[in-house]
């Protein structure tokens, strides 16, 4: 068990069955991959630890970028402009695999596919640690996924409670109170 701020939170995953997951995962990705001019694209900031563990697992050659969302306000008559920061390498004819933390409503990935769409991939696919299909509303289902999940809250392993527990190797889940 362990406390961030005002909350208490108990184990869910512990490192190694997050680690053997990963592996996993990195094994069907190098199969999948296997001749294909491949791009791996890690939103930050949660998906940092997921990214790093996931990579050292990709037997195939890659290219690695970290990108981040960025919304401001005020500048469309929607009120919200979202823009992909970081995108440093030329995507056009490649084939983009986004690594994420977490799916949950599946919006920010929606966000990021139809932003990706302008740079001309081969082809778009996503890969998160975690989903949550009880809460999922987006369009682009992932498509490599660690663990389906409930909807409780969860820390850990990248994923913060108020930018706190993003250290953590396991991941825990929020204890109801
Ligand atoms: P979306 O709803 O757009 O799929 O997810 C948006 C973001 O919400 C995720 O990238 C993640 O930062 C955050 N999020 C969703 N569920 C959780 C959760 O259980 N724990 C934490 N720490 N963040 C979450």
């Amino acid at each position: 068990m362990i406390r961030l701020n005002d909350r208490t939170f108990d184990v869910f995953l512990s490192e190694e069955e997050v680690l053997q997951q990963v592996r996993h995962l990195g094994v069907q990705l190098s199969r999948d991959y296997e001749g294909k001019e491949l791009i791996f694209l890690a939103i930050l900031n949660g998906s940092f630890m997921f990214a790093s563990d996931l990579l050292k697992q990709i037997s195939i050659p890659c290219e690695i970028s970290f990108v981040k969302m960025s919304s401001y306000s005020g500048t469309n008559s929607r009120g919200e402009v979202n823009e992909l920061l970081g995108i440093n390498s030329d995507i056009r004819g490649k084939h983009v695999v986004i690594i994420e933390d977490i799916v949950d409503s599946g919006l920010t990935v929606d966000k990021i596919h139809s932003l990706l769409g302008v740079h001309g991939a081969a082809s778009v696919k996503v890969c998160t640690l975690l989903f949550k299909p009880d809460a999922f509303l987006g369009k682009c289902k992932p498509d490599y996924i660690g663990f389906p999940i409930s909807n409780a809250f969860v820390v850990g392993y990248g994923l913060d409670y108020n930018e706190k527990g993003r250290n953590l190797s396991a991941i825990y889940q929020l204890k109801e109170s």
